[in-house]
């Protein structure tokens, strides 16, 4: 990644183009809590329909699902969250800050350099109460991971699929988790969404099945123009291995903050099926009828967040270049993932130019993601596009009044072509679908 791609240079990028706000900002905003705008909820949807169409859409051993986020209490005993899902958690005795103790390098507070408690384990998930009365017995959670909702309808979804082992069974949605240091923008925060997928298999080829899905996950990265040299593989240790899996290795990615996790791809064994059995009395096992045996299913999971990704992405893409003389700041978005795929930008505010670029936008947006902009100076509209990866604008000129002909300009190159508006469409579904990009997309031939 070059140097010049900071987190503040993103941060006052997406707040300047409406990607990404401050929560609450109005009443000074609530730490570590971000919003979506205008441009942020396209792209991220973009992100999570990507990874959806890899894993369920051009699959045929894959399955969504979309479980609600409170669940029975029992799901999170079963799950070991209510015993273990704590992270252990010092304070300052000088300034009171709070501080995660395996995240430090030194047994001293790093905003003051006072002492620390002794660390103690502080469970993340959040607690609420269902009904009108606060007692015990109405405590629920919100989910800290959507994983178990899978888990808990592995049967359900087995038996009405009418599906055999080896099944996933993918799902996008909001997780919880009280962090002791959320921040980084987005990269940490107490709300978030990941998109988890669990691949049941037979006992003996899960140690393939891993390898595989490790591979994959990588490979989705790099076919949304990821850069080869900001992402790498890290295997978990044996003494780093969470108590239920087998083994995990992380997809880390180098954000400006250093090589961080992106997602982890997991072995959890015959963990949860087990723990779910035990605690529900219902026999999760699944019978194999090529096989003629019975057996509890291995989980082999992949597990990445959507803002996190939809972050590496940002900064992946975040380029300054120097153009005669002046700095573009672009981002090159591959095209699945840019909130607009076209805009078109008639010259200038006139109006006998607006009919004609109003018909043009008309028959774009039947096909594409669209902007319509004909507001300030030309430049300053290019600017914003590029600054939102938009990877088309379409001019329309006088000219085009007389000859029916529109100038396509390519965001990455600068190159600009003038063609019939008869091609358009056509031409704007090949370039957008790889052809300028180079890249082998996943998108090709699908509604850009
Ligand atoms: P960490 O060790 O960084 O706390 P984790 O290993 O507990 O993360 P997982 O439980 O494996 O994370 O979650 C899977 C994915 O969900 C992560 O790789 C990350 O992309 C995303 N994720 C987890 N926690 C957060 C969070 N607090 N904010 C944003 N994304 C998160």
């Amino acid at each position: 990644m070059s140097d010049a791609v900071t987190m503040d240079k993103i941060v006052s990028l997406c707040k300047r183009r409406g990607f990404i706000f401050q929560s609450s900002e109005i009443y000074g905003g609530l730490a570590s809590c971000w919003d979506y705008g205008p441009v942020g909820v396209e792209f991220k949807r973009n992100v999570k329909n990507a990874w959806w169409r890899s894993m369920v859409e051009t699959r045929d051993d894959v399955v969504g699902l979309d479980c609600s986020i409170m669940m029975h209490p029992m799901v999170w005993k079963a799950s070991g969250h209510i015993e273990s899902f704590s992270d252990p958690l010092v304070e300052c005795k000088s300034c009171h800050m709070r501080w995660r103790a395996d995240q430090l390098e030194k047994q001293a507070c790093p905003s003051c350099g006072g002492e620390l408690t002794a660390p103690r384990n502080f469970n993340l998930m959040f607690k609420t109460f269902m009904g009108a009365v606060e007692d015990d017995a109405a405590v629920v959670y919100l989910r800290p991971e959507t994983a178990q909702g899978i888990f808990v309808n592995f049967e359900n979804v087995v038996t009405t699929s009418r599906k055999r082992l080896p099944l996933g069974i993918a799902q996008i949605g909001k997780s919880f988790r009280n962090e002791i240091t959320p921040g980084n923008f987005t990269f940490r925060t107490r709300e978030f969404e990941q998109m988890e997928m669990e691949f049941f298999v037979k006992p003996g080829t899960d140690e393939d099945w891993f390898r595989y899905w490790a591979g994959e996950r990588y490979k989705w990265y790099i076919s949304l123009g990821m850069r080869a040299e900001n992402l790498r593989m890290r295997e978990h240790a044996k003494d780093e291995l969470a108590h239920y899996a087998k083994a995990c290795v992380d997809v880390e990615y180098l954000f400006p903050i250093g090589w961080s996790e992106l997602e982890g791809i997991a072995n959890r064994a015959d963990y949860d099926l087990k723990q779910h059995s035990t605690w529900s009395g219902k026999d999760l096992s699944y019978f194999d009828t090529q096989d003629n045996e019975r057996y509890l299913p291995y989980v082999i999971e992949p597990s990445a967040g959507a803002d996190r990704s939809a972050l590496a992405f940002l900064a992946d893409s975040y380029t300054e270049e120097d153009v005669e003389g002046a700095t573009r700041t672009v981002l090159k978005l591959h095209p699945a993932l840019a909130p607009v795929k076209v805009a078109v930008l008639p010259l200038s505010k006139n109006e006998r130019l607006a009919p004609f670029a109003k018909e043009v936008h008309a028959k774009l947006r039947q096909c594409f993601a669209t902007d319509y902009d004909d507001t300030q100076s030309i430049g300053r509209r290019y600017r914003r596009q590029d600054e939102i990866g938009t990877p088309f604008c379409v001019t329309i000129d006088f000219e085009s009044l007389d000859d029916n002909q529109v100038t396509i300009r390519d965001r990455d190159s600068l190159a600009q072509i003038r063609l019939p508006v008869e091609n358009l469409v056509d031409t704007l579904k090949t370039k957008l679908a790889g052809e300028a990009f180079g890249t082998d997309s996943l998108w090709a031939g699908a509604r850009a």
